[in-house]
């Protein structure tokens, strides 16, 4: 008999809320870190993040610090040796989303235990098992370490540059073409879908909505509703076992301009824009979308980005090819060149 077995991955414990760093110590003991412990930074956090983490720190005994400027596999490599020397039985990631993936990708390579401390909720690779590592060969996410525990200061994760928080929003709702992507292809191939992962997935896309209404108000409210939606796309990964659910056409275009263009656009800027425009191709609401990211700021034109019209284009008649086993609306063929032309203007990404 065949057995089908289906993992669910969850964190242990996930913190949130207003300047609990400085409650670190005690939660960093009641998860039972033990030394030694890597933390692993990036170059944008802020001296007074570090310093009280390092005051959390301090009784733990054996660790050290090590710092990546960005999320390359040269990176990886080069933490890995230090992970290696030092042997820690504990991760700690601290910083922005590439911080978090480099940290959670050398926990998974070396199997020890990841700790999430983002100090920006620009994607949900700050609370999922998955990490986009550049230099790998392929452009999407790889398979990493579900973090242990995720302890999400608010105070910090408001205080991010405004367009990481921004990008925090497009790629949250990008859920909304992901989940339309997965159900298509349940349809269309037969494939696994899960109606309750799919229904977290669009409840963070809504929550991200809701956060573009607000966020001129109240920022910090604003920011702990994208953060609860940023954790729960990565429950939803965790519970599908893949990014199936927070992951569709939007990205597949995203990872086309990335591929195309690099470091032209954050990740989630580019999300974003895809999602206008895969709304509009599967016939929902894409204006929806594109008055929403306007609304806060976000890009929702090539131009606004300096990406050139034909990178736009030629990005959506390849997007199909990024990952060829994931169905979605762009079909096995893709767009042909006039049709992503047409799409494109249409929806007022490119003139
Ligand atoms: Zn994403």
């Amino acid at each position: 008999m065949e057995i089908h077995e289906h993992i669910i991955e969850l964190p242990k414990k996930v913190y949130v809320g207003n300047g609990i760093l400085s409650k670190l110590r005690d939660y960093l003991f009641q998860l039972s870190v033990s030394e030694p412990v890597l933390v692993v930074t990036g170059p944008n956090v802020r001296k007074i993040v570090i310093d009280e983490i390092a005051k959390g720190l301090n009784e733990l005994g054996k660790m050290e610090f090590v710092e990546v400027m960005d999320s390359s596999v040269d990176e990886v490599n080069r933490v890995e040796e230090k992970a290696k020397e030092l042997n820690p039985r504990f991760v700690l990631g601290i910083g922005g989303g590439k911080t978090i993936d480099v940290a959670k990708y050398v926990a998974y390579k070396l199997n020890v235990n990841f700790i999430s401390i983002p100090t920006a909720p620009s994607h949900d690779g700050i609370t999922s098992s998955f990490a986009s590592i550049k230099g790998l060969g392929k452009p999407v996410s790889v398979k990493a370490k579900m973090p242990y525990a995720i302890i999400a200061d608010i105070n910090v994760l408001s205080s991010a540059p405004r367009r990481l928080i921004n990008a925090g929003i497009g790629d949250t709702i990008g859920k909304l073409v992901a989940v339309r992507d997965w159900k298509l292809a349940s349809k269309l191939t037969g494939e696994y879908y899960g109606d309750y992962t799919a229904s977290l997935a669009l409840l963070s896309a809504k929550h991200a909505l809701s956060c573009t209404k607000i966020i001129h108000r109240d920022l910090k409210y604003s920011v702990s509703l994208l953060t609860e939606a940023l954790i729960s796309s990565g429950v939803a990964m965790g519970m599908a076992g893949s990014t199936r659910p927070a992951s569709g056409s939007e990205h597949l275009f995203a990872h086309a301009v990335d591929l195309l263009q690099p470091n032209a656009a954050l990740h989630g800027e580019l999300v974003g824009i895809g999602s206008i425009i895969m709304a509009y191709i599967h016939g929902i609401n894409w204006r929806e979308i594109r008055n929403a990211l306007d609304r806060i700021g976000a890009p929702t034109t090539a131009k606004q980005l300096g990406i050139p019209n034909d990178v736009v284009i030629k990005a959506l008649t390849i997007a199909h090819t990024i990952r060829p086993e994931r169905y979605t609306i762009l079909g096995d063929r893709g767009l042909t060149w006039s049709s992503a032309e047409k799409v494109a203007r249409d929806t007022g990404v490119i003139e």
